[in-house]
C-alpha cells in the first residue's frame, strides 16, 4: 500500500485528484493484524485499488474533477465501494476524470489533462482516464470507473487494459454521482478477465437504495473457462465499412473475424443504425438527464457558493463560474431539448429511437451470441486536439453509445496500440462476455 501511494504521488500522468494515505494505511494495519491473528480474510483483502472521483467514500473529497465541488467531502459511502471495503480491498486514490463524466479524453478537468499510459503526448481517454492509466501503469491493481456512454471501455482501449460495463442495474448506482441515470453504470478496470470477474462479483447485487438494481448470480471461475459457450458472433457492417474508421483498426478487426471463422465460430455481418443517429440519440438523452441531475448544484447544499445581490443571481453566478465550458454546453443543450416547443420534436424522438435501438439488439441476439466491435473508430488523439472540436469528440463515441442505450453488458479487451475490442452480449448475459474474452486469448 505504501509503495502504491509513493508511486502515485510521484506520477506525472495527472491521474490523481486526491490520495488517501491515512485511510489506506489504517486499513492496511488492520489487515496485518487480521493475518497475524489468524482471522478469516476477505476475497480482496489488502488489495490496493483506485476510485474514479465521482464515487462517495465517506470523509474523502469527491470533486467530480470540477471547480464547483473542489472542496466537497462525501457524507456517505457508495454501495459498490462499501462492498469492496467489506471484501478487504484498500482504496488508495480518487482518480482524475472528465468533470461529471462529460467527455471522452479526460481533458475536461481542473486537475490537468490525463496523459496516455503508452504515450504521454496522447490523451488518456475518458471519462475514466485516470482510472485506466493507473491500472495500465500498475499504480492500482484495479480501479472503479463509471460508464454512461463508453467512459470505462474507451480509456481501457486507449491504454491497453480490460474494462467492463456490466448490464445496467447489475451494480447499484447509489453513491455514484449521477450523470445520465438511465445509462450510468459502475464497473471495474483491471489487467485480466479473472480480476474483472472477482471485482464484478463483489460489487454486484440488488440494493434497496437503487430501485433499478437487480440480483445477479455469482459468476464462477469455472464457468468463464468454457471457451465453447459462444457459437456465433455478429458485427456491424456499417461500423467496419465506415469512412471514419482508421484503416489499421479496420484491418486488425477483420483479422480477428478471420481467426474466428478458422476456429469454426459462425460470423454474421449485421445491419445497424448509422453513427450520426446513435450519437445524436445518446447525446440528446444524456444532455437532458444531466441538465436535470445537475440542477441541484446551485451552491445551496454543497459546492463553492458565490454570494450575489439576490438568491437567483447567486445561483446563476455560482453555476456560471464553476461549471466547465463542456458541462455548460450540455446543461444548456439538455434544458433546450426538454423545453416546451422542443421536447416533442427532440427529446421524445430520442426516447423513441432508444426503443428502436433496444429492439434491434433483441432481434440481433436471436441470431448471434456476441456482438464484436472495435471500441472506437479512431486512435487516441493528441492532448489539446479534441477540445477544438466538440462535435468530432461526440462522434468518436459512435461505437460505444449504442450498447449503453441498450443497457447491455460490454467489455473492452486490449488489442494493439490503437484501440480495444469490444465484446457485447444480451442483457444480463455478463458471463457470456467474460467467456468470450477468454476464448479470444
Ligand atoms: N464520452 C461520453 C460522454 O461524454 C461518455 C461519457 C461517460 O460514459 N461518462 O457523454
Amino acid at each position: 500500500v505504501q509503495n502504491k501511494l509513493d508511486a502515485l504521488a510521484a506520477n506525472t500522468h495527472h491521474t490523481v485528484n486526491s490520495l488517501l494515505p491515512d485511510y489506506a494505511l489504517e486499513r492496511a494495519a488492520q489487515v496485518d493484524a487480521k493475518i497475524s491473528n489468524g482471522e478469516p480474510i476477505g476475497i480482496l483483502e489488502g488489495i490496493p485499488f483506485g476510485i474514479k472521483d465521482v464515487y462517495m467514500l465517506q470523509g474523502t473529497y469527491t470533486t467530480a474533477s470540477s471547480k464547483l465541488l473542489q472542496n466537497y467531502k462525501s457524507a456517505y459511502t457508495a454501495t459498490a465501494i462499501q462492498k469492496l471495503l467489506d471484501a478487504g480491498a484498500i482504496p488508495v486514490v480518487k482518480e482524475n476524470c472528465d468533470s461529471f463524466g462529460h467527455g471522452s479524453s479526460s481533458e475536461n478537468t481542473i486537475f490537468g489533462a490525463v496523459n496516455n499510459a503508452r504515450n504521454p503526448e496522447l490523451v488518456g481517454g475518458g471519462s475514466s482516464g485516470g482510472s485506466a492509466v493507473n491500472v495500465a501503469l500498475g499504480y492500482t491493481v484495479f480501479s472503479i470507473g463509471g460508464d454512461t456512454g463508453g467512459s470505462i471501455r474507451q480509456p481501457a482501449g486507449y491504454n491497453g487494459v480490460y474494462g467492463l460495463k456490466p448490464t445496467y442495474g447489475r451494480i447499484s448506482r447509489y453513491g455514484l454521482m449521477a450523470y445520465a441515470s438511465s445509462t450510468d453504470c459502475v464497473g471495474p478496470i483491471a489487467k485480466s478477465v479473472e480480476d474483472i470477474r472477482l471485482v464484478l462479483n463483489v460489487m454486484s447485487g440488488k440494493d434497496v437504495k437503487d430501485q433499478t438494481s437487480y440480483d445477479a448470480t455469482e459468476i464462477s471461475k469455472e464457468s468463464i473457462q468454457d471457451t465453447k459457450a459462444v457459437k456465433s458472433v455478429g458485427y456491424f457492417k456499417n461500423f467496419i465499412d465506415s469512412e471514419a474508421i482508421n484503416p489499421k483498426i479496420k484491418a486488425d478487426f477483420l483479422k480477428v473475424v478471420d481467426t474466428l471463422k478458422e476456429n469454426h465460430i459462425e460470423v454474421k455481418a449485421l445491419d445497424f443504425f448509422d453513427s450520426e443517429t446513435l450519437v445524436s440519440t445518446y447525446y440528446t438523452l444524456a444532455m437532458a438527464e444531466t441538465a436535470s441531475n445537475l440542477s441541484r448544484l446551485d451552491g445551496t447544499n454543497y459546492g463553492n457558493r458565490i454570494e450575489a445581490e439576490s438568491l437567483k443571481e447567486s445561483y446563476a453566478v455560482t453555476r456560471s463560474e464553476n461549471f466547465s465550458e463542456e458541462s455548460k454546453r450540455r446543461i444548456v443543450g439538455g434544458n433546450q431539448v426538454l423545453s416546451q416547443g422542443f421536447s416533442d420534436a427532440i427529446y421524445l424522438k430520442g426516447l423513441a429511437l432508444r426503443d428502436a435501438i433496444a429492439n434491434n439488439f433483441e432481434e440481433d441476439f436471436k441470431a448471434v451470441d456476441i456482438i464484436l466491435s472495435p471500441v472506437t473508430p479512431n486512435t487516441p488523439p493528441k492532448i489539446g486536439d479534441s477540445l477544438k472540436d466538440p462535435l468530432a469528440m461526440y462522434l468518436s463515441d459512435a461505437y460505444t453509445v449504442g450498447f449503453s442505450l441498450g443497457q447491455l453488458p460490454t467489455l473492452t479487451v486490449p488489442q494493439g496500440p490503437e484501440t480495444g475490442l469490444q465484446i457485447t452480449a444480451a442483457k444480463t448475459k455478463d458471463t457470456l462476455v467474460l467467456q468470450f474474452a477468454n476464448t479470444l486469448k
